[in-house]
């Protein structure tokens, strides 16, 4: 059998980038080095950068730059905080990078109703630190401090999960701005709605094929009045997975399990100095 390689043609899209130059200006970069920055660093596959890359302030300069890339059919890449592992901020084909982070406001916390909207550019921490004296939280942690947006278009995840679910399970309603230039809502902060197709969910883990995010409304939750941790050891994986499910059964309210197997136990053995058990996995 043979193997057929793979071959993408580029399209130069010189006219494309002096258009958006003339509606943007200085927003727009064509720097070898940003342009790396925005392609992909954090994965095996190497760096495809795009053809140019712009910062943008509201979700009107994004539906202007998506307007002008569909006209010239030059590809749009949105950038977060560039944390994800997989190549999504890879621009095999060139193409416009839309890097968010400008869009950063906290527009509305409604504490009574648990629920926040925000831009797309605000990072987890960033929205964590503004609710720390509303005794709520918002609790998808994907290890990183990602952006939002990413955190949608991703359906990132995280340590939190067991409790509270992934980010399909707290995105209320989001605005997204279409490949034609179109700006559009979905769901509202209504936690009961049955009407319509959930297009809400169709955007979440979408990873930027259907649009932009340009807001998005979250749900929040009250952090515990008190909190336990604590770490035991099994004799067998088995076991460990038994007590998890036990534990599960038994609705007792647990915020994150991790597992660490005796290789990981040695790691973490070597790293801070600990004695743990090196032939027992632990919870
Ligand atoms: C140490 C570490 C641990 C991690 N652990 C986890 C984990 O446990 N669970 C998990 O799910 N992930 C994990 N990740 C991956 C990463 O943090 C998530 O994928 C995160 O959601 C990416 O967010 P970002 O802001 O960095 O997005 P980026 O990396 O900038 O972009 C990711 C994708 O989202 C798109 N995008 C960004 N902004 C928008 C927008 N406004 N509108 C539309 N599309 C947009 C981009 O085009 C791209 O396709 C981890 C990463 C690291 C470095």
């Amino acid at each position: 059998m043979s193997t057929a390689k793979i071959s993408i043609a580029k399209k130069d899209h010189s006219e494309a980038i002096a258009a958006l130059q003339t509606r943007f200006g200085k927003q727009l970069t064509t720097n070898i080095t940003v342009r790396e920055q925005h392609g992909h660093t954090m994965t095996w596959l190497a760096n495809q950068p795009p053809d140019a890359v712009l910062t943008v302030q509201d979700k009107h300069e994004v539906a202007a730059a998506v307007e002008i890339c569909n006209q010239y059919q030059m590809p749009v890449i949105a950038f977060g905080i560039g944390s994800s592992l997989e190549g999504q901020l890879n621009a095999p084909y060139g193409g416009l990078c839309i890097d968010m982070h400008a869009m950063d406001g906290i527009l509305q916390v409604h504490n009574e109703d648990l629920t926040v909207t925000v831009q797309p550019g605000v990072t987890r921490e960033q929205l964590n630190h503004y609710l720390r004296d509303t005794g709520l939280f918002f609790p998808i942690d994907p290890g990183a401090n990602a952006s939002i947006g990413g955190m949608v278009a991703t359906r990132a995840s995280g340590t939190n999960a067991v409790r509270y679910g992934t980010m399909k399970d707290v995105v209320l309603a989001l605005e997204i701005v279409t490949a034609s230039g179109e700006i559009v809502r979905t769901g509202t902060r209504a936690k009961k709605s049955a009407a319509g197709y959930d297009l809400t969910r169709l955007m979440i883990g979408s990873e930027e094929t259907l649009g932009i995010v340009t807001e998005v409304t979250l749900k929040l939750f009250g952090i515990s009045e008190c909190i336990g941790s604590g770490i035991c050891h099994f004799p067998t994986i088995e076991d460990a997975c038994q007590a998890v499910m036990l534990t599960i059964q038994m609705c007792l309210p647990i915020a994150r399990i991790e597992l660490l197997d005796a290789m990981q136990i040695k790691a973490c053995n070597q790293y801070a100095n600990l004695d743990l058990d090196e032939t027992l996995p632990y919870l």
